[in-house]
């Protein structure tokens, strides 16, 4: 086991039903600790910026217009497998294909306000953490 670090996005579908508290308790239930937090307004050009992987995807416009929609809850989770364990917290993509008791059966609407982002890497999780975050703005503990 290895001590990771992911990046948690709570979407502006599940920051406005107010269950960032309920997210968070998952989080920390599972031995994920919270290493840094901001809410924030995202502009356009940071959605997009964030969401370059997709830019060629035809979901790249809608998913975009979602992200921007309404503020949003960034955090950075620190734990053993913290990558692999957030992506089994949050669920499949598609909440209706989502498991039982996972985030995104809980609390997603559909394949586009699907409540939560999650790194799918430890590599990708080191860009998308350096995306939001200066060093000095993570508390490791
Ligand atoms: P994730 O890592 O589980 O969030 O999924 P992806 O990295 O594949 O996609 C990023 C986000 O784009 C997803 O969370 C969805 O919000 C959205 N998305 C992905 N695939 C689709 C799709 O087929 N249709 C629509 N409308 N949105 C999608
Ligand atoms: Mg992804």
């Amino acid at each position: 086991m290895a001590l990771e670090r992911t990046l948690s996005i709570i979407k502006p579908d599940a920051v406005a039903k107010n269950v960032i508290g309920e997210i968070y308790a998952r989080f920390e239930k599972a031995g994920l600790k919270v290493i840094a937090a901001k809410q924030k307004q995202l502009s356009r050009a940071e959605a997009e910026g964030f969401y370059a992987v997709h830019k060629e995807r035809p979901f790249f416009k809608a998913l975009v217009e979602f992200m921007i929609s309404g503020p949003v809850m960034i955090q950075v989770l620190q734990g053993e497998n913290a990558v692999l364990k957030h992506r089994e917290l949050m669920g499949a993509t598609n909440p209706k294909e989502a498991a039982p008791g996972t985030i995104r059966a809980d609390f997603a609407d559909s394949i586009d306000a699907n409540a939560v982002h999650g790194s799918d890497a430890v590599g990708t999780a080191a860009v998308e953490i350096a995306y939001f975050f200066a060093a000095t703005e993570i508390h490791s503990r």
